[in-house]
């Protein structure tokens, strides 16, 4: 009989393709066998839990620097809590600087984060101008292990007008890379927003009226407009709006390779939330796209039920309410705009997506886990729990019941959207490359062994 450092042992093994019982055997920090009746040197007992790869969010902003702040998670604080919610990897981004190089960005980025995260990380390139020397740039990229370009729609300084989204998706397909596509049309958002601004509707609470539905709508189908005749794989980053989602579909009907992601506040968090006349809420819940009318909840919902979404990132994006969502009150465009959410995405999607119906085991691990992976080019050492893979794996106990509660997590954030809700299914260990991690909601390992990941070519799903 092999010997194998860890064995976890009798529990409910849930991949994306099949649920079974059975024992994993870990050696050197990956999984060495899929059995029955294997021993260790250790063994965990996990009969009752289910045994997942690990949850891989694929749009997170850790130590992201805003005009006038920095986001309240850095890398050590954000891939604590990544791991504390039962996900082992992250796909964060590097945004160059007017001026610098994307190479050199990414050294920076890397540097930040090297020592500092508790899983592993990969990075996506956020490209922000066309310049000869960036496009020139971007064809060395996948030496160093990025496969994916960000590109925006809006925002001063980062968005690119029709002429350049089409230079850079023409130039990502060319190399056999991915662009994601923050899809929201800023001449629509100006305006709206330019005219709020003159009623003196600047209350926090306005701001879901400053960027329409219509707005991501536009966006969305511009962007297919233009990938039409590139073999680009577009991923459509948190989707707000099921009438998009729709449109991603159609396109994908129409043998277009684009995916859509969704995160959980479009799922559980609308604009209802904002009518108390209490502006801290209303500020706390600023993040763009905005919340949406409640009824986009549910028809987010049937979209995952039609199988219409492909991924779920969470696009955690901290920001505290004291003192920085606070320095906005009089002023929506003053709150730094962005949600935490990586340490609950995995749960919340159990509970209102598996409890509640829309999603069986394996389709729950396939949208948090393994078509993430499959996307961003990680998998199988990512999101699987074949021999070979990474011992990245989370024991989740699917009765264990949970009142969300800022003091029980682990962002470093003064606030979660969430509070209140009441969960049935909590992860209960996270153990990252054959080392156990976090226990029952506590870090008990010192050893911070996350690193850089590289990025292979990327699939579309
Ligand atoms: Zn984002």
């Amino acid at each position: 009989m092999e010997n194998f450092d860890l064995v976890i042992r009798g529990g409910k093994l849930v991949t994306d393709q099949k649920v079974t019982i059975s024992d994993l055997g870990i050696r050197n920090g990956k999984i060495a066998a899929v059995g029955l009746n294997l021993l260790g040197k250790e063994t965990i007992d996990a009969n009752g839990f289910l045994v997942l790869p690990g949850g891989i969010d694929p749009h997170v902003h850790f130590q992201m620097p805003t005009a006038t702040t920095m986001t309240s998670d850095d890398w050590f604080s954000g891939t604590r809590a990544a791991a504390c919610g039962g996900t082992t990897t992250v796909i964060d981004f590097v945004e160059p600087e007017m001026g610098e190089s994307l190479s050199e960005a990414l050294r920076k980025r890397q540097a930040e984060a090297e020592r500092n995260c508790w899983i592993d990380y990969a990075l996506h390139m956020t490209i922000h101008n066309v310049e000869p020397k960036t496009l020139q740039a971007m064809e060395y990229m996948q030496e160093l292990g990025i496969t994916s370009f960000k590109v925006y729609t809006t925002y001063e300084g980062m968005k690119l007008n029709q002429n350049n989204l089409r230079i850079v998706f023409e130039k990502a397909a060319s190399i056999g890379g991915l662009c994601m596509v923050h899809a929201e049309a800023d001449d629509l958002i100006q305006q709206t927003t330019a005219q709020l601004i003159k009623e003196k509707k600047t209350d926090p609470s306005w701001f879901p009226e400053s960027r329409p539905a219509q707005a991501e709508i536009e966006a969305v189908i511009n962007c297919i407009k233009l990938t039409a005749n590139t073999n680009l794989i577009l991923y459509v980053v948190h989707l707000s709006t099921s009438a998009a989602i729709e449109l991603v579909d159609q396109a994908r009907k129409d043998g277009k390779n684009i995916i859509a992601e969704t995160c959980p506040q479009y799922l559980l968090l609308n604009k209802n939330l904002f009518t108390n006349n209490d502006q801290v809420t209303a500020a706390s819940l600023i993040c763009s796209p905005p919340l949406r009318e409640a009824g986009e909840n549910q028809a987010i919902w049937s979209a995952v039920d039609e199988e219409k979404i492909q991924s779920v990132g969470s696009d955690h994006c901290s920001f505290t309410i004291d003192p920085q969502k606070r320095s906005g009150l009089d002023d929506f465009r003053k709150v730094p705009g962005g949600l935490p959410g990586v340490e609950l995405r995995l749960p919340l999607l159990y509970t209102f997506g598996v409890r509640a119906g829309h999603l069986n085991l394996t389709e729950w691990v396939r949208l948090c886990s393994s078509q993430p992976a499959k996307i961003f080019g990680l998998y199988p050492q990512k999101g699987s729990l074949t021999v070979g893979a990474d011992a990245d794996i989370v024991l989740f106990d699917p009765e264990k019941e949970v009142v969300v509660q800022q003091t029980m997590l682990h962002e470093n954030v003064d606030y979660t959207p969430y509070a209140g809700l009441k969960l049935t299914g909590y992860p209960v260990m996270t153990i990252v490359k054959g080392n156990v991690l976090v226990k029952d909601g506590e870090l008990v390992s010192e050893k911070k062994t996350g690193s850089f990941l590289k990025c292979n070519q990327p699939e579309f799903v």
